[in-house]
């Protein structure tokens, strides 16, 4: 018998890595979260920039069976759902589980015995390895900074910041900022920067549709109701749940009713900034909803102030003090943030994972590699990934989804034990019909109406957000088709 060091290793403690560990634990299996980071999380724990915030309700940007009644208002801060997901971990007695600046280096499939085999370094170079049945994949899409190529960008002997690297205690008070990029994120930093800077010069090479926030503190009353009768605090989430679904027909299939809703956006734009000029500047071409709509009441005012500069013209070079436009134009700065977003795929080839007959997913997902739902793919057996392709959304909480997962995974698990059997995979047959739904289904969605965006393969093809709603998703992975998987014992196994 293949002696193992764990049944499974979870790849991140974020809010996947978190919500798979609670249901293990809750299922008496052993396991192990191998987190590169010094303490629990992932998007909340590494992304501290001033205006942090989750563009999401909080009451549904929490855990379905870990309400809280406590959230300040109705977006929760940054560092709020970061306390949030530390204070889950405590409840749930995770943090044993977790072995921090634990980096994976390498896992790979043993096809003799059907178990992986997971190397992971430490800082000081210690490499620890460990032979577990089940590979969870929680490292997300959004981890990977993606650093754009510009010319002479290396020269510029400012501080230079992607804004997942903010160091907290950072002031731009009295410096000269630019900003590159226009995405969710720049929507929530340059509004907080524009307050301090001496001056802050916006590259913009898309505009971006904004919404208004309405984003009312809720107050002690508030609280101690939800407290005292729970029950009204999961009435709230079921309707901010079925309010936001409303939106996903015209996100996957009626991009038309986008169209209609971007008149709001022009709208919140016309009334903050007078200067038609500028206006038109910040008024983008493609539909609404074909990138994230970010939220702000406080974005289109900043330009409106003297600081603050919109730079349309393309950068052409960095050097040692600025940036130089194509209208010749050289923009003098003391600290350059980078909010240009993430590589999507980036932190799964970071894993070196070889499943099955050598796949290497390194490559296979930059290839587009076919999942089943997200979570299984056919040469990966025993792996699971998490809000793997097409499983994010643009309307809704992506917790969600991953919830719906870790039920999956759970019951994966369970029928493989209750038939006895080492290994579990997708059949290869059932993946090529759902990835070709996948294609088919997004080139009705606004995802593929022209715009550019990280939710998009180099095919053009969507390969990032599920095109349906989360209750179609729900429905189809709660009750899974057994028939869809094998499961086997291997020689060795
Ligand atoms: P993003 O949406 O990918 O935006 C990146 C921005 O950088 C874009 O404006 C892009 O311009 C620009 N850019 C990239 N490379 C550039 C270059 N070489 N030259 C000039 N401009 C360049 O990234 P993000 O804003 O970080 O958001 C990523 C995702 O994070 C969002 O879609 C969302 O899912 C998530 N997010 C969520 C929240 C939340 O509240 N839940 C908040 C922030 C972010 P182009 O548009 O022209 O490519």
């Amino acid at each position: 018998m293949e002696r193992l060091d764990t049944d499974v290793v979870v790849i991140g403690s974020g809010f996947s890595g978190i919500a798979m560990g609670i249901a293990l634990r809750a299922a008496g299996r052993d396991f192990v979260i191998l987190e590169k980071a010094a303490d629990i999380g992932g998007t909340w724990r590494d992304n501290r920039y001033p205006g942090v915030a989750c563009d999401v309700p909080s009451h549904l940007y929490s855990y379905s069976f870990e309400l809280n009644p406590l959230w300040s208002r109705a977006y929760a801060p940054g560092d709020e759902i970061q306390d949030y997901l530390l204070y889950v971990v405590e409840k749930y007695r995770l943090r044993p589980h977790v072995r921090f600046r634990h980096t994976v280096q390498h896992a790979w499939y043993d096809e003799k015995f059907g178990v992986w085999e997971v190397v992971s370094a430490t800082p000081d170079g210690l490499l620890t390895t460990l032979r577990c049945r089940d590979l969870v994949v929680a490292v997300g899409q959004l981890h990977s900074p993606a650093i754009p190529d510009l010319p002479g960008l290396a020269d510029f002997r400012g501080e230079v910041m992607h804004t997942s690297s903010w160091e907290p205690g950072t002031t731009v008070h009295g410096k000269r900022v630019g900003v590159i990029g226009t995405g969710a994120t720049a929507v929530q930093i340059i509004p907080e920067l524009a307050q301090d800077a001496a001056r802050l010069s916006v590259f913009q090479r898309t505009p971006t549709w904004v919404m208004p926030k309405i984003d009312p503190e809720y107050s002690d009353s508030l609280a101690q109701t939800y407290e005292k009768r729970p029950w009204l605090m999961r009435a709230h989430r079921a309707k901010l749940k079925t309010f936001a679904e409303t939106r996903s027909l015209g996100f996957t299939k009626q991009p038309l009713l986008m169209q209609a809703a971007s008149l709001v956006a022009r709208q919140h734009l016309h009334s903050a900034v007078s200067d038609a000029n500028l206006r038109d500047r910040l008024t983008p071409a493609y539909v609404m909803g074909c990138k994230r709509i970010p939220l702000s009441d406080d974005y289109y005012p900043a330009f409106a102030r003297d600081n603050v500069e919109l730079v349309t013209d393309a950068i052409t070079q960095l050097d040692a003090t600025g940036v130089r436009t194509a209208d010749g134009a050289h923009h003098e700065l003391d600290l350059l943030v980078l909010a240009t977003g993430f590589d999507p795929r980036g932190a799964y080839r970071a894993l070196g994972v070889v499943g099955a007959r050598g796949a290497s997913l390194s490559h296979d997902i930059d290839a587009g590699l076919g999942t089943y739902y997200g979570v299984t793919a056919a040469d990966y057996p025993n792996l699971f990934f998490l809000l793997g392709p097409n499983t994010l959304l643009g309307h809704t909480s992506v917790l969600l989804m991953m919830e719906a997962q870790v039920e999956l995974v759970m019951k994966l698990l369970a029928e493989r034990d209750r038939r006895g059997a080492a290994v579990v995979a997708v059949r290869p047959e059932v993946v090529a019909p759902f990835t070709a739904e996948m294609q088919q289904r997004s080139h009705g969605s606004v995802w593929e109406t022209g715009c550019r965006s990280w939710y998009l393969n180099t095919n053009g093809d969507n390969y990032v957000l599920w095109p349906g709603s989360v209750p179609e998703y729900e429905r189809r992975v709660r009750r899974p088709e057994m028939v869809d998987y094998e499961f086997t014992t291997p020689p060795g196994g």
